[in-house]
């Protein structure tokens, strides 16, 4: 099953971040949460997690050989 997208600074799925709502518009998606499985490169596909913009700024914009992932 996949998981839902959820952000877990603000705690808030795909739906309910505006930006990515938005980003799913511009870039053609089905979906808010789609859009961040596809275009979101902190989206770890094995829970689900991921940081909106606004909080991966707030966790100080971490980085990882590879890409960094939420946990
Ligand atoms: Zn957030």
């Amino acid at each position: 099953m996949t998981p839902q997208p959820l952000c877990i600074g603000c705690d808030k799925t795909a739906d309910q971040l505006r930006e990515y709502v938005d980003l799913a518009r511009s870039e053609g998606h089905p979906d808010a949460a789609t859009a961040v499985r596809v275009e979101e490169g902190t989206y770890n596909p094995a829970n689900g997690h991921f940081l909106c913009t606004g909080c991966y700024i707030a966790a100080g914009q971490p980085t990882a050989p590879g890409g960094w992932r939420a946990p």
